[in-house]
Formats: C-alpha cells, structure tokens, sequence
C-alpha cells in the first residue's frame, strides 16, 4: 500500500508551517510500495520548487524525488517552507540524516574550492618561475633582446592577472555551497558555515543532528 502525504499549512506533516505564502494543502508526497518518491504541486498559489544539482530551485508540478531532495514550498525565505524530503518520515526534531546530507555538501564543495585554489598556485608559481627565468637570461643580452624578454614577462603576469585569476571561480563555489548549507529545521531559513555543520548544530534554531 502506498503512503501519501498532504503538505501544506493544515497538512499532515508532523511539523509545523507557518510560511504565509505557504497554501493549506499545498503538494504531496507519495510513496510507493517499491519506494519510489513523487512529489506532486496541489495548484497551490505560490509554487512547488526542488533545489537542483546547481543549488537553484526549479517549479514543479510532479516530478519523482528521494528522501534526500531539497523542497521549496513558495519563496525560499521565511513567507515559504522548506525540508529535506525525509523530514516528512523523521521524528519532528531529529535531523540526524539531514546533517549527514549537509557535512555531504560541506566536503564536497571544500575539495571543490581546494581543487581551484592548488590549481592557481601551481600556475601562478610557473609564471613566476618563468618571468624570473627570463630576467635572469635579460642580463646576458644585449639591450633590445633583454628588453623584449622582460616585455614576455610582463605580458604573461597580466595574461594571468586577466584570465587566469582563480577569485571569481572561488567565490562563485563559496556562492553555490552557500545553497546547499541551509538549516534544515522547515520553520528556519538559516545558512549554516561549515562550521555550523561540523558542530552538527543551526546556531539560530539550535536544530541538531
Ligand atoms: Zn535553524
């Protein structure tokens, strides 16, 4: 026999939503036999969202999901609701599997930022040897040669400067992570630091794994 869910502000979920762009009945959740998920919108007013793999929600109106998908009801902000599919199953305030979803993400996206930053440094370390290389041999020559070796130098640093500058891609993971590192209490819209999920615990709603 499956099992479905009514979400919503007088739904039959064992939390509490009180988001005022959130509809009485606003989707469902059902739960097959063989354990297949699906999330249906009920022509709520504001919409049914999933976060996707980029960390962006998307508007649906039935889609299959897992325990782990992220679910926007409306606005993701304290007007809308938002949970961990599981949290429909888990005891009201036990967010044991959410937090091991978020320390998931948290290491995911530091090896991803890692990954960035060692990869700069080795380039930028190249550039650096190689314009010192050049200096070097820019005193062996005469003058109009040395000058066009420091002039290859110089290109190549503002080449790197320009193109190669590793700030944008950091900061655009650090804006993606920041995402997914939302509390996962439904009633708090929160974003956690990675220390916050080290600790296991929401600083705001003292939700904890
Ligand atoms: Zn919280």
């Amino acid at each position: 026999m499956s099992t479905t869910i009514i979400i919503g502000k007088n739904g039959e979920q064992k939390f509490t939503i009180t988001g005022s762009m959130v509809s009485k009945e606003h989707a469902q959740v059902t739960i097959d036999d063989n354990g297949t998920w699906t999330l249906k919108d009920l022509n709520s007013k504001n919409g049914t969202y999933v976060r996707d793999n980029n960390g962006n929600f998307v508007r649906i109106s039935e889609i299959a999901i897992t325990p782990d998908t992220f679910i926007c009801l409306g606005p993701d902000n304290a007007t809308g609701c938002m949970f961990y599919a599981c949290h429909l199953l888990n005891d009201k305030d036990d967010y044991h599997h959410e937090f091991s979803l978020l320390d998931k993400y948290a290491r995911k996206y530091i090896a991803e930022y890692y990954k960035v930053e060692k990869r700069s440094v080795i380039i930028m370390k190249s550039i650096a040897g190689i314009s010192l290389l050049l200096l070097a041999l820019s005193f062996a020559m005469e003058q109009g040669k040395a000058i066009q070796l420091l002039r290859v130098g110089t290109l190549l640093s503002t080449l790197y400067s320009l193109f190669a500058n590793p700030k944008k891609s950091l900061l655009q993971i650090n804006e993606k992570a920041s995402n997914f590192y939302r509390c996962p209490n439904p009633g708090c819209i929160y974003k956690l630091t990675v220390k916050d999920i080290e600790n296991c615990q929401c600083p705001r709603c003292k939700a904890h794994a």
